[in-house]
Parts: C-alpha cells; structure tokens; sequence
C-alpha cells in the first residue's frame, strides 16, 4: 500500500484545453453590473422610500442603481440584474421597458435558445454584471439544461459575467447538478475563446475533454500565459447526460492585501482511524512544508478547522461514485472561501488521496467534487501511527491539484503539467528518486521514504495566487 497512487484524476484535453488559452490580447474595460451576492444581504420593503440619491424603485419597488436604466442591458429580473439581495425588474410600463433596453415584451433569457446562442453573447458584446468589483466575491448562477440532440447534448443558455480591472485571480466553473459530464461548450473572453466545445473534444466517445467530477472548470492563473483579464467572461455550459439544474460559479479575488492564508476544512469521518490530535501533527507538517518549499515562503495552510462527519459508511469507499460525490457535498461551516479535506480510512483501491478536479471548484462548497480526500490506512508507519510527513507530502499533493496543479511527470512518462519551469523525468518515472522532478509535490506517486517537498516559482504562484486566498 506504501507506494499508491496518489491521484488518478487527470485529463490530456483538458491540458490541450490550456493550453490553446492566450490572454496577450488587452480587454477593454467593460460597464457593467455590481452583483450584490451576499445572501444575507437583502433589505425589507420598509426601505423602498429611502433609496438613494444614485437610486430609483423598480418596477416592483426596489431600490436599483438609476445608471442601469437605458444603458443597453435589460433588467428583467432575472438574476443577472441581482442587486443588494434582489434581482432588479425594469421591464415593465413605468420604467418604458428598461427604456427601451427590453424592447417590447422584453424577456432576453426568453429569447435565447440555449442549443444556438447568438454569437453576439457568446463574443462578449452583451457583458454580464460586475463581479468582484466590491471585494471578493463567489456568485452561483442557476441554470436549466435543454435536450439539444436526442443522442448528445443538453445545454443552458451561456451566463456572462464581468471582471474589474486588477483581478488578481478568478475561477469559473460549471457544476452540472446530477450529470457526471459538465462540459465548457464555450469558454471566451473579449479577446476571444478560450474554449469551444470541439476543442474541448466534448462529444468524443473516450471522454476526451469531459470533466468526469461533475464539475467543469478552469482557475486564472493557471499558468503564466492564463492571467485573468478585466472585462468579459462568457460560459456555455453543456452537459453529455440529462441533468437537474444546475449552476455556473464564478470566484473573483480582486487586488488587496490578504493575510496569504488557506483555510483547511478537516472533516474526519467516523472510524477512519483520524483524530484532531493524530491529524494535527500532519496539518502541521504540511504547512511548514509548504512555507519551505515554496519560492514565496508563504504561510500557506496554516489555518484549519475539525468537524465531524458521523457517517461512518464514508470511511471505506471507492475513489469515484455516488458515495464520494456525496462526500464532497458536505458542508463544513459557513465559508465558501475554504478548501474541504475530508480524512476517510481508506479507498477500495491502492490511492493516498483524491481532489475533486483540476483545479475544483474554488470558493463552492456544496458540489460533488468540492472537496480533497485522504486516506488513513496508506499512511500508517509500522506502529500503527500516521507518517505525518507522508501525509503532509499527500495533504498538500491533492491541495495543489484542488487549486489547479498537475502532476509533474505523469505515471506513463510521456505527459507533463503546462508549467514552464518544472522539471520533467526522463528515466523510469516509477522511480521518483531516478526522476529530476522526483522530490516535487506534484510528482504523480510518491512513498513513505520519497521525500517531495519543493515546487517551483510558478507552481507556487498558483498557490499564492489562489482565489480562496485569504
Ligand atoms: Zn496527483
């Protein structure tokens, strides 16, 4: 068991995904929309006579920003014209119909057929509400999927959404309800596509492209050419098998100064062998790993909640499936702004650990891939105890895939990460200690004697830059 895998989530489109992503082209900034997501946030009607100065009543009495009013987007209700908790509605005779922005009867969502958007939308000429302009921000917006071909595809009409300038990351997702294949049809910026749906290679019969994890989804930077650009970003989402509803999640981190800190959620299942006290040292382990390890020094993962998770038939369960989903769909406290690492006894197969995608879904909680796993039992040294460096080198091995690294060197020795400054192996690559990137954290197998603690500059800007960077 001391030599598993660590992770076996890993998918060549995807990669080719990225690395057709050119952002050299500058975006105009873009007018827009400032989404008041805060679901707590939302005001009685007592406060409809006191909008302010900047404000009018809509067309059901809430007070709305009076710049949204004719300026070529039509507040409709729908929520894309969310603001301060509620989704603003000037389509109606007392407002001329957004002036004229709804034209007659108005309803935009109406009018758009999911299966063939207007390429109007999807180029970015019809910017979608500011996110992130406020501060950090993780909107979740409903969709509902359409059957396009009665063998292939059912689509939700493409949801838009604008940056501010001087993001410093951003991650953008599609989490398809209960279908286990989320898909970018589209992907673009206003520079143009960063993904289509042949690119993607979604339809191919192999999976080539399709995000098995329920949730597709790409983070910015995820490279040094995949810097987020202010101004728009526009997603198609498809799934390959009928769905419930399901959502598109954007997580914007806009410039300031952060305390460089990722909070851990430890969710330690029932009879998994995990204590606070036994995973402690591991968590601790990880952090100081981390800070050394990486070029920025930063305190990484130095801050970490427990919680218990009762259910002890998820201490033993297979690394894909239903009981995994279920899993990673817990919640562990209140804050989006987290990474989940649920601590189980062991898989049905030899696996250290598993993240929920490359990258997951950062800033959602909630999804059938927001989460890490690790396992106990592959950690244990002869006493019985946790190898907390090994599980430390694991703990931070799955967070790097969770916050959007590859592995290094892949198990066949004929696939690398995208990064331009990580060591490739050119010997037997199930030999870390004969590979140049053996003692990297994201080298794709490791044991209890491998020592892998280092990650190189831009490895490590992926961390620091993280979107759930606090
Ligand atoms: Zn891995």
């Amino acid at each position: 068991m001391s030599n598993g895998l660590r992770n076996t989530f890993w998918t060549p489109a995807s990669l080719f995904l990225w690395a057709l992503i050119s952002c050299s082209i500058a975006c105009p900034g873009q007018a827009g929309r400032n989404g008041g997501v805060d679901d707590d946030d939302v005001a009685d009607d007592d406060d409809d006579e006191n909008c302010a100065s900047d404000e009018v009543e809509d067309c059901n009495g809430n007070c709305a920003p009076a710049k949204w009013l004719n300026d070529d987007f039509c507040d409709n209700g729908s929520p894309d014209s969310e603001w301060e908790g509620y989704n603003v509605d000037f389509n109606c005779a007392e407002h001329n119909f957004d002036e004229g922005d709804c034209e007659e009867t108005g309803d935009d969502d109406d009018d758009i057929d999911p299966c063939n958007p207007p390429a109007s939308l999807l180029n970015c000429d019809a910017p979608g509400p500011l996110i992130g302009g406020s501060g950090w921000e993780n909107p979740a917006i409903s969709t509902d999927v359409t059957q396009c071909d009665p063998d292939l595809i059912w689509a939700a009409a493409p949801v838009s959404r604008t940056l501010p300038p001087g993001v410093v990351s951003a991650y953008v997702g599609y989490s398809g309800g209960t279908s286990s294949e989320s898909v970018f049809g589209y992907l673009a910026n206003d520079s143009g596509p960063l993904a289509t749906s042949s690119t993607n290679e979604f339809a191919q019969s192999d999976g080539g492209g399709v995000f098995d994890d329920h949730v597709a989804g790409v983070v910015m930077p995820m490279t040094p050419a995949t810097d987020p650009l202010p101004g728009c970003i526009v997603v198609w989402p498809l799934t390959l098998s009928p769905s419930e509803s399901g959502e598109v999640l954007f997580t914007v981190r806009p410039a300031g100064e952060t305390d460089d800190l990722i909070h851990i959620n430890v969710g330690l299942v029932a009879e998994s062998g995990a204590t606070p006290s036994n995973m402690e040292e591991s968590l601790s382990d990880a952090a100081n790993l981390l800070y050394e390890g990486t070029n920025e020094g930063v305190d990484l993962l130095g801050a970490w909640s427990f919680y218990t998770i009762s259910e002890s038939a998820f201490s033993y369960i297979a690394a894909e499936g239903s009981d995994i989903n279920a899993l990673r769909r817990t919640r562990m406290g209140e804050d989006d702004r987290t990474i989940n690492l649920f601590v189980i006894g062991a898989f049905d197969e030899s696996i250290l650990g598993i993240a929920g995608g490359i990258p997951g879904p950062l800033g959602h909680q909630g999804t059938a891939s927001s989460g890490t796993v690790v396992a106990v039992e592959p950690h244990l040294d002869g006493n019985g105890d946790i190898d907390s460096v090994y599980m430390a080198q694991t703990i931070v091995h799955e967070v790097g895939h969770y916050l959007g690294l590859y592995h290094t060197t892949e198990s066949g020795g004929s696939s690398w990460d995208p990064l331009p400054d990580t060591p490739q192996c050119t010997a037997d690559p199930t030999t870390p200690s004969a590979c140049a990137d053996g003692d990297n954290f994201m080298f794709w197998t490791g044991g209890p004697d491998d020592e892998q603690s280092t990650f190189s500059a831009e490895q490590s800007n992926v961390f620091v830059s993280s979107p759930i960077v606090q």
